[in-house]
């Protein structure tokens, strides 16, 4: 899943998970819960993470070797965050290649800056099981969320300020990626203002497409 902070990755990937059998793979989840364990690197990216800049691409392809290694998630990811440079899409492919796997396809969503703000701003998390709602387009509800509203959290990087720099990151690093993927012809891109549900009915039909 490819696109700016608050184009949906997330949201998009955990039903399309969800629908297909897959394992969302988030690598800011990923650091999330590396800064939760108080480690030697928890710090560092911390603070890189609530500037809004990259964490290093060494302990990012570290994370993601400790996936790719693992016979549970063979052919079987959806990648949230990640790639989000070249560098790191070329390590990707020589991941790939060493553990025998393939990239289906790249889900670029394009959203307009305007509508991120919005969608950055009322962003919320189950610390708990993960889910991700938002309090003015998507809130939790005792029908869609079994955990109690108290787990319900804000990201600390979710803030206009940092979002800006976070922005300007993905335009710099992270877009460039995607003529890689369109070179290799994978690449999808996907109208992401709209509703999640009318949204999610495009990248369902692209990925069916694929399985038949
Ligand atoms: P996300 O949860 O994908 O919005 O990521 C939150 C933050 O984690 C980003 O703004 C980066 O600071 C860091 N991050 C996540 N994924 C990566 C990655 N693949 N490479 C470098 N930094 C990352």
């Amino acid at each position: 899943m490819f696109g700016p902070p608050g184009a949906g990755k997330g949201t998009q990937g955990q039903t399309l998970a969800k629908d297909f059998n897959l394992y969302k793979i988030s690598t800011g989840d990923l650091l999330r819960d590396e800064i939760k364990k108080k480690s030697v690197l928890s710090n560092k990216i911390k603070l890189k993470i609530d500037q809004g800049f990259f964490v290093s691409d060494d302990v990012i392809n570290s994370l993601i070797e400790g996936i790719l290694s693992s016979e549970k998630y063979h052919n079987r990811i959806v990648f949230d965050g990640y790639p989000r440079n070249l560098n790191q899409a070329n390590a990707l492919d020589i991941l790939m290649k060493k553990y025998n796997q393939k990239i289906s396809s790249v889900l670029c969503l394009k959203v307009d800056e305007e509508v991120i703000i919005k969608r950055i701003v009322g962003r919320q998390i189950c610390s708990i099981c993960g889910s991700i709602f938002n309090e003015f387009f998507n809130p939790a509800t005792q029908k869609n969320h079994k955990c109690d509203s108290k787990f319900l959290q804000k990201r600390s990087d979710d803030t206009k300020k940092t979002l800006i720099s976070r922005f300007k990151t993905y335009n710099r690093e992270t877009l460039p990626i995607l003529n890689h993927y369109q070179n290799q012809k994978i690449l999808y891109e996907i109208d992401g203002k709209g509703e999640i549900s009318e949204i999610y009915k495009e990248i369902h039909r692209i990925i069916q497409s694929l399985e038949t």
